[in-house]
Parts: structure tokens; sequence; C-alpha cells
């Protein structure tokens, strides 16, 4: 029976080893995915390096490694650390879909963008030929008839009270520095609303009260929100996702959201600067609603968890420090920060390059906590420290108590409000590690 090991590779942390956890609260989808689409004679073993140990010497002939965020360097470390073996090796995800030609130098073969076309492809012409092509590039038109993810391989890992689940794919929008934007460029798949439901089903019969619409922005199809929050209700199951910040003027929406069992929501804010807005073609957000969305979405019951961007050309040395004062006084649950990074595949890269303005390309560096390029009011390393002093004033035991167990809404949802203290503290420790916190 041939075998086929998945890996999600483990970021490095600063001792440049990969980064350990006792737990992923907010466990990916890809793998049970594509186990779900591999034949039967095939055997599938996944491993999650953030809490498993990678076997070198495996049994497997094929290795797919998966490309999340910066996780991808130490994924190419052990693609050619199986080749050495003799193993055949594959990449995708978004950072191996953006960068093929340096993917390339690593692995076998690169499965670009949406895998259901190309992943049994590959696996056929594995089969019947050992070799591989160098590039499987298949995007999908309709995401219709996708198999139940296989969650028990999710299941046998030390993970959190959710598993996740894929309502459409893409976004319509296209900020500069987005990898969605670059792979997707403007467009959203949404899968029929009762397939989606029949995940979540599974993800119920499995013991969980809790599911994670990993979507990007699933607000920008409100049609099709409503049909699927309509049909949520029922389930008396709590979720969360990702959307835009733009929902908090939605107050229906909201409302009908907040029924069907939402409970916390992840924007990317980005900047309290115009400019920087503008900037990464994020204009439709205006820093002078972010207060008011926010408070908004906060009163119809959704805890907020936000992600923000240090380093636009528009920031200095006040408005950084500012950034600690609007988090304070919008009491953001669950923020989060990194530095402007220009990854490789998206236009910002494309634009810092032509200018002359990265001040590296060691891709090591592109991990989100280091300035890579030069900004335009600072050093590169002045910005760095602003951004570790940033994250340590906002993650100040004070700042936290403040935004989470004292936060006024605290009092409707104490144990929402608990678990936001739980990951602030997980989050801070972190911090201290000179890690950024991620959304694992
Ligand atoms: S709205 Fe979010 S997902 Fe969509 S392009 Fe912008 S950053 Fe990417």
């Amino acid at each position: 029976m041939p075998k086929i090991l998945f890996i999600q590779p483990s970021q490095y942390g600063p001792d440049g080893k990969p980064l350990k956890q006792k737990l992923i609260n907010l466990p990916g989808l890809v793998f049970p995915l594509l186990a779900a689409l591999t034949p039967p004679h095939w055997e599938v073993e996944m491993k999650l390096e953030v809490v498993d140990e990678i076997d070198l010497e495996t049994d497997a002939e094929l290795i797919g490694i998966g490309t999340m965020g910066y996780a991808m360097f130490r994924g190419m470390e052990l693609a050619d650390e199986f080749r050495k073996r003799g193993k055949t090796v594959v990449m995708g995800g978004y950072m191996a879909s953006m960068t093929v030609s340096e993917a390339l130098k690593h692995v076998d073969s690169v499965l670009v963008g949406d895998a259901e076309i190309s992943y049994p492809l590959m696996l056929q012409d594995f089969e019947r030929t050992g070799k591989l092509q160098p590039v499987y590039d298949h995007p999908l038109d309709k995401l219709e008839g996708l198999p139940v993810p296989r969650y028990e391989l999710l299941t046998s890992k030390p993970i959190g009270n959710m598993l996740p689940v894929q309502a459409g794919r893409g976004c319509p929008n296209s900020c500069s520095f987005c990898s969605v934007a670059c792979i997707y460029k403007g467009r959203y798949i949404f899968r029929p609303v009762a397939e989606v439901i029949r995940d979540i089903k599974a993800v119920r019969d499995l013991g969980f009260k809790r599911f994670y619409l990993i979507d990007d922005n699933l607000v920008s199809n409100e049609k099709y929100l409503l049909e699927l929050v309509k049909e949520i209700e029922p389930l008396k199951m709590k979720w969360g996702t990702q959307c835009a910040l733009k929902i908090g003027d939605k107050t229906q929406l909201l409302k009908q959201l907040v029924r069907s069992g939402a409970q916390i929501m992840s924007f990317g804010i980005e900047s309290i600067t115009q400019g920087g807005l503008d900037k990464l073609n994020k204009s439709w957000l205006r820093v002078d609603d972010h207060e008011r969305l926010i408070a908004n979405i906060t009163r119809a019951g959704i805890m907020v968890s936000s992600e923000m961007i240090i380093g636009l050309d528009s920031d200095t040395e006040a408005s950084i420090r500012a950034t600690y004062d609007f988090i304070n006084k919008s009491r953001i649950p669950i923020p989060r920060f990194y530095i402007l990074t220009p990854t490789p595949g998206t236009e910002l890269y494309d634009e810092f390059k032509a200018a002359g303005r990265l001040v590296t390309e060691d891709w090591k560096l592109y991990d989100g906590s280091t300035a890579v390029f030069k900004p335009e009011n600072m050093s590169p390393q002045r910005l760095t420290e602003l951004f570790w002093e940033l994250y340590q004033r906002v993650f100040s035991l004070r700042c936290i108590l403040r935004r989470t167990l004292f936060h006024p809404a605290a009092r409707k949802s104490p144990l929402m409000h608990l678990y936001a203290f739980m990951v602030n503290l997980h989050y801070r420790r972190y911090v201290y590690k000179r890690v950024p916190p991620n959304i694992l």
C-alpha cells in the first residue's frame, strides 16, 4: 500500500529551532480535506510539527508539505532532508503557490492554489510513472461536491474545542499585501450551503460544540451568509470566523449572526492611519470608523480579535505609539500585530523590489517581526524595536485585564472573556520569547 505523509511544519523560534506548543487552538483544514480526496488504497499519515515530532526515516514514499506563512522555510529544510533520503516531496499552500521557483529548489513538485484537481492527478502520476510534473496548477471555478474532511486526523491530536469548516475561498478585495488576493485575484467561490451544513454536522457528531469558518471574508456575500446562518441556527452550535470590519454597520445581519451562535470574529484592521490603508489598497476601510464599528460588533455580542500592520509608509514613531492607545481605548480583547512584510509573489513585494527598498532577501527574516525593507520614516532596526515595544505594552497584565476580564461586555459573556484572558496570557508568553503570536 503506498503511503503519503502530510506535514505542516512549525515556524522557527528565536533559538532557530521549530516552535512547539502543547495544543493547537485552531487546526487547519487542508490535510483532512486532502486525506478525504486520497484514494482508499493509499495510507495517509499527518504530522503537525508544532505538536508532533517529525520522523525523517518515515516509511512513506511521498511527502506532502504545507506552507502556511513563515513556516515555509522550515518546510524547505524538511524537504531537503527527505529528498536526501530518496523521498519524493511535494509542496502546496499559499506560500509555495506564490513562490513556485523558490519552492522548486527544494521539492519535486508544487501544487499551486486549489488542490482538488491537482492532488489526484499528482498521485496518479506518482503511481503510474514514479515521476511528477514540476507544477500542478488547476484552479477551481466551483466548489461543489467536496468530501467531508477526515476530521479524525485532527481529533487524534491535542487541539482546542473547535474544528475548522470552509464555506468558500477567495475574497472580492485586492489588498496589496494579501496572499488571498494574490491567488484568487478578486474571486470568491462559495460552497453549496447544504454541503457546508453537512460538514458542520460532521463536526457536531464528533462531539464538538464549536466550529470555525476558515473563510477569509465571509461578509462579502451577504445573501449567501444569511442563507448559511439560517441553516446554522437550528444546530445550536457556537462559531467564529474572520471578515471585514464593515460588518459593524450591518445591525440586522449582526443580530442574525449572533442568533445563529457567532461568538468571535477576527478583523484585519491593519492601521490607524488612512494613508496606510490607502497604500494597502484598502481604502474601503476608514480609520474614523474603526472605534464605532468595533463598538457595534461588541455591543451585538461578538468578541473582536484583530490583526494590524506596523511599518506602513504613513507610520511614524508617534503613530506606532498611538496604536497602543487605540487598542487600549477600543479594548479589542485579542489583538495581534505584524511588521509589514513584502511577501514574495504579492504586489507589495514587486513594488518594494523595483524601488530598491528591500534590505534583505533572506527569507528566513520574512517572519512578520523583522523589518526587511526601508521604512519611510525610520530605520528598519528602529521599526523592529518599536514593534516589540508596542507588543510589550499591549501585553502588559494591566492592559490584558482591562480588555478581557474587566471589559464591560464580560458581564454578559464571562466565559468568552475568560477565554480571551487565557489566549492573551498564551500570547504574552510568546511576546516575551520574542515570537509574534499568531492565530494558532
Ligand atoms: S479583505 Fe482581507 S482577505 Fe480580502 S484581500 Fe483584503 S486582506 Fe485579503
